[in-house]
């Protein structure tokens, strides 16, 4: 029934906000926007935030249908991903109420656009190794540092910052999450140009930056427990609903291209089965969350399955040489490279399959 309630909402609003493959960054952006609004007025953002804070109290299984849904009629990406499908979820576990009734409706309503500022140039997969200071200092903490590969920072109102509160060294331990303003004195954005040519993400500086301490989330130098449940959202099966159908087009794609060609048949054939599995497993995972059980076992095999899947499927259509559609095939093939980096490589998630779901020994 809700599969159908939000397909026929679709069919009449869906046509105004697709974007096309000819549109330029800033261009997409506004649309992107736009999408967001409209899906706010409608009631069909933060599906399963409690009522009180704007949202329906429905589950995870709702959530991923209308990703499935919304893939399939090609609307944007939301700009305010990272506010709705990160930092949302932290706020509800480790946020106080103060900073539940202030952040919570403007990321809903898509007027406030949060990054992420983990990654640093010497933090990545190590994420404890963040050198980010905050220093408490009177009636506020200081921040000095740099943060790299920080998506939508340009846009961004916000960013949600781990930074060091505890002395050098002191690992996950001596960390905290901190909610800062991008328009503060100190801060500098500077925009990264990507491979592809377009540029999404951007490297952010901190300078002296002050921030009162009601922007911490969760307590501190208990930041690491409030990075690890954005990280397993990042990873989990939301995001991969979202992938999942974008995957259906490029095997869609793969097939017009594929001709009579004996290779590149069977490959198609063997990949449509491997999307088939990932999303059995995406569906697993959703069903674990609607019945409270812990999905986060699953979070690093969806990851791995759906990137690595999307990726063997752009080279075989890159491969396939077709003249039509050459050009779509190579922008894919470098715009895919990135994905089994973002939100923690396959080699880490390999590590964490084989130390924390198997047990084996390091
Ligand atoms: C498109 C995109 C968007 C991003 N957006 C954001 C964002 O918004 N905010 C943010 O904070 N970050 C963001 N990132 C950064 C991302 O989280 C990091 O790139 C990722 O965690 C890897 O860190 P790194 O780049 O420092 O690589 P490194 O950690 O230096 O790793 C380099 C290589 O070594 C391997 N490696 C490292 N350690 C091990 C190990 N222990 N065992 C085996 N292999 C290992 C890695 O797998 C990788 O192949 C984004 C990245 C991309 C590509």
């Amino acid at each position: 029934m809700f599969r159908y309630e939000v397909r026929q909402w679709l069919t009449s609003v869906a046509s105004k906000y697709r974007a096309t493959d000819h549109l330029d960054h800033d261009t997409l952006v506004d649309i992107r926007r736009e999408w967001e609004g409209e899906v706010a007025r409608s009631g069909y953002a933060g599906l399963s935030w409690p009522v009180e804070f704007g949202g329906k109290a429905l589950g995870p299984i709702e959530e991923f249908v209308f990703s499935e849904e919304c893939s399939t009629a090609k609307t944007p990406e939301e700009l305010g991903r990272v506010g709705r499908l990160l930092v949302a979820p932290a706020l509800f576990v480790h946020g106080t109420r103060h900073q539940l009734t202030r952040f919570l409706p403007p990321i809903l309503q898509g007027t406030e656009i949060w990054c992420q500022g983990f990654s640093e140039p010497n933090a990545g997969s190590d994420l404890a190794g963040v050198t980010t200071s905050a220093r408490r200092n009177g009636e506020h903490y200081v921040i000095n540092g740099q943060k790299i590969w920080t998506s939508y920072g340009h846009y961004a109102q916000w960013c949600i910052v781990l930074a060091r509160t505890g002395i050098a060294g002191s690992r996950h331990h001596g960390l905290t999450m901190i909610a800062v303003p991008m328009h503060h004195p100190g801060i500098e954005v500077r925009r990264i140009v990507q491979l592809t040519g377009s540029s999404e993400f951007t490297e952010v500086f901190f300078d002296e930056v002050e921030v009162p301490p009601d922007c911490v989330i969760g307590a501190e130098n208990d930041g690491w427990a409030v990075a690890l449940t954005i990280l397993n959202a990042e990873r989990g099966a939301r995001m991969a609903a979202l992938a999942l159908k974008s995957m259906s087009d490029i095997l869609a794609l793969l097939d017009h291209c594929k001709g009579n060609h004996d290779e590149f048949q069977a490959a198609a054939v063997s990949l449509g089965s491997r999307l088939e599995l990932a999303r059995w497993h995406v569906m697993r995972s959703v069903e674990r969350m609607a019945s409270d059980r812990d999905p986060i076992p699953a979070a690093s095999v969806i990851k791995i399955a759906w990137t690595e899947l999307m990726q063997e499927a752009i080279r075989i259509g890159f491969r396939t040489n077709c003249q039509e559609h050459r050009d779509l095939w190579r922008y894919m093939e470098l715009e895919a490279r990135c994905r089994t980096i973002s939100a923690g490589s396959s080699e880490i998630q390999r590590n964490i399959i084989a130390e924390r779901i198997l047990g084996l020994p390091r």
